[in-house]
Order: structure tokens, then sequence, then C-alpha cells
């Protein structure tokens, strides 16, 4: 069976021959794959800045942003059947019994760091033909959504942030008469930093709830993502066009600054403007590279005086993945050009350690193991 995986000790990345999975439990389903997205993460894993292989193998099948559909299942499935479009959730708890999250089927909030995820951390990954799992870590797509459903798990990181950050401001004890009662007047306002496919899913979702959203990206207008922000009614500013400092006058408020870019000097001078109140939610996760200097007292100050929150949140729940399924239909209907717009292009599993170490341009590019939907590099464009 085919399969991209990385070899940590000889530092390659190369297209293999994997062992076919089969089913070894009641409840383990077949799930033949159909599309697998590239993002950031992987290309880390490519550069080996990242990921594990499972114990006791020198390599590790990457991709973990998947879509495929059941072709067997277990004695003791029963919510899934053959034929059915599903995606995969990527984190599978830890072991041990102190783990509460994990324990109560939370492994995003595991608390060991023993968790696995698969094609990233200790476990295969998806960018092969055929995977087995637990039917638990399945979650069935409806068939209309097919074409753009490869964009559930980069969705479930804007799905799990809005679901934190709704407990968050519920602290607040008149907000809801604001948010239900004066909405109108109130216009809150968020602030997207990135417009790579976390940043702009994360946008469609704040303008689904007629959030006044702005996106802040480095590559001046007009490009791909700056198209997409505007036909989904937000507004996009490029760092060439305006600095981070000046950006504050230009929203007046900032009560929610949703960060997907990974760069800390950036989303600490924008965590300076956040309003009082206001949430900062870090998505990025950084490479390492040598310090710089921040002025910590004024953004201590400010998150003293102004009773500002900032979190971070990483992978998502069931229940999110569930509400990204969800939420992607309601795109498609909005958006659907916008939506489709998000996928760069479909290319075949030969072509994907050349694109996961070379610079791919575009928004989500993904790796087709269905010949029907594939597009060639040549053909694009
Ligand atoms: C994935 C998450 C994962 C995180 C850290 C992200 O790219 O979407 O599922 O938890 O990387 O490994």
């Amino acid at each position: 069976m085919k399969a991209i995986a990385i070899f940590p000790s000889s530092k390659e990345v190369r297209f293999i021959e994997h062992e076919a999975p089969y089913l070894t439990e009641p409840d383990h389903v077949k799930v033949r794959m159909l599309e697998i997205g590239i993002c950031g993460t992987d290309k880390e894993i490519c550069a080996f800045e990242y990921g594990t292989p499972p114990e006791g193998s020198d390599y590790l099948v990457i991709g973990h942003e998947s879509l495929g559909e059941v072709v067997e299942v277990g004695p003791a499935v029963s919510r899934v059947k053959v034929g059915d479009l599903v995606v995969l959730t990527v984190r599978r708890p830890c072991p041990h019994m102190e783990c509460r999250p994990c324990r109560a089927g939370y492994p995003d909030f595991c608390i060991t760091g023993d968790y696995t995820e698969r094609g990233i951390k200790g476990a295969h990954g998806f960018m092969t033909e055929e995977v087995v799992d637990h039917e638990r870590y399945l979650h069935i797509v409806p068939q209309e959504l097919r074409d753009v459903a490869v964009l559930t798990e980069p969705l479930t990181i804007a799905e799990k942030a809005a679901n934190q950050a709704r407990q968050i401001v519920d602290r607040l004890p008149w907000i809801e008469r604001i948010l239900h009662e004066e909405a109108l007047r109130f216009n809150p306002t968020a602030l997207v930093l990135g417009a790579g496919p976390v940043g702009l899913l994360g946008a469609m979702k704040l303008r689904v709830t007629d959030w006044q959203t702005y996106v802040y990206a480095l590559e001046p207008a007009p490009n791909p993502g700056s198209d997409i922000v505007e036909a989904i009614g937000a507004t996009y500013y490029s760092q060439g066009k305006i600095p981070g400092e000046a950006l504050l006058p230009l929203f007046g408020h900032i009560h929610v600054v949703y960060e997907a870019t990974g760069v800390s000097r950036l989303a600490f001078e924008v965590l300076k403007m956040l309003s009082p109140n206001g949430v900062f939610i870090f998505t990025g996760v950084p490479s390492l590279k040598a310090p710089i200097e921040m002025d910590t007292d004024i953004l201590m100050r400010n998150i003293v005086l102004k009773n500002q929150l900032v979190f971070g949140t990483v992978n998502a729940s069931a229940e999110d993945f569930d509400a990204a399924i969800r939420d992607i239909g309601v795109f498609r209907q909005r958006w659907p050009e916008a939506l489709s717009a998000l996928l760069t292009s479909r290319v075949a599993p030969e072509e994907a350690p050349n694109l996961l170490q070379g610079s791919s341009s575009g928004i989500k590019n993904v790796i087709a193991f269905d010949t029907s939907t594939r597009v060639t590099s040549k053909e694009q464009v």
C-alpha cells in the first residue's frame, strides 16, 4: 500500500510501500483515504523540526487532515456504514489514569503530554491508501460536502477556539443582553492574524456570526487570500501596507484577536492593542528562534487594568469536529466560491514529497489518493 513517510534518521521524505492495515478489534473501521490536506505542521515535520514515528518504526506516515470513505466495518460498529464519507480526529488519549481530560474523552486537553497524534506524534497518519481506526474517532460527512470536507480538520481549530472564547466572554455578567438585544449597537470586532487556511476559516467562522472581521497578513492585496476575505464580507490589510502599531485607530476596538500566524513578535505587538475585556487567542506554533525584546510592563499592565484574557488552543474534541462539519455546510451555502477557492490544488501522492519540502504556493494543497478529483500541477492555474 502506498504512503508518504518521513525517515528521521536519514532525513528523507519518501513515497513508500507501507503494510496494509486490517481490522483487529470489533469496533474497528477501515477507511479508504480520498484526500489529505497539507498544512504548516506537515511541512515542519518534513523539515525534521517536529514529528515522531510510532515506537519501533523508523518512519512516520504523515498526514492528519483527512477525508475518506468507509470500506469495511467490524461486528461492533453501529454508527458508520460502508460507503459513508468520514473525517478522522487526530489526537488519541494518553494511557495514564490520572489524566482526567484524556479519561473524559478530551485528549485535546491532555495534561501528561503522552498522547499520540496520527501523522504527527507516535502514530502513523493518513497519507496512505487505507487506514483503520476505532469507530469513535470517525465523523460522518454529508455526501454533498465531499469536495470541501477535507477542510474540516483545519476548521476544528476555530471551532474549539470559538467554543472556549464563548465561555470566556460569558463570564461578563451583562454580555448576554449586549449580544442579543443590542447587537447592532455593540458591533463586535475581531482581528484575524494570518490569511492561511486556519486564519481564513477562522474569519469565516466569525463572519457567520456577523462579527466585523479584519484579516491582517503579510502578502499585499490582491491575492487569492485577500479575495476570499473580501468575498466573505471581511476586510483585508497587508503588513506591507499598514504597520502593526498603526492598526488600532483603524479598528476602534479589537474585542477578539484570533492569531493564526505563529509569528510571536507580531502577536505580542497586536496584544498591546487589545480592547478592555478583550480576548486574545493563540493558535499558531512558532518555530524556536532567538529571544526578542518585549515591553512586558505594558503587556502586564494592560492585561490587569483591562481585564484581558489571553489563551492558547490546540487540537480539537469530537464536538469540535461535528461543529466543523456543520459549519462547512453553512459556509458552502453562504460562500460556495470562496470556500472552494481555499483549495488551491489536488495532486497525486507521488508529487507529495516535493510539495512538502518545497515552497508550495496557494492556500490549501491536497494530496488526492482518489484519482477522480485529482488535478495535476500542469492542469492547475
Ligand atoms: C494539528 C493538531 C495538532 C497540532 C500539534 C496541528 O497542525 O492540526 O491536530 O494537535 O498540530 O501537533
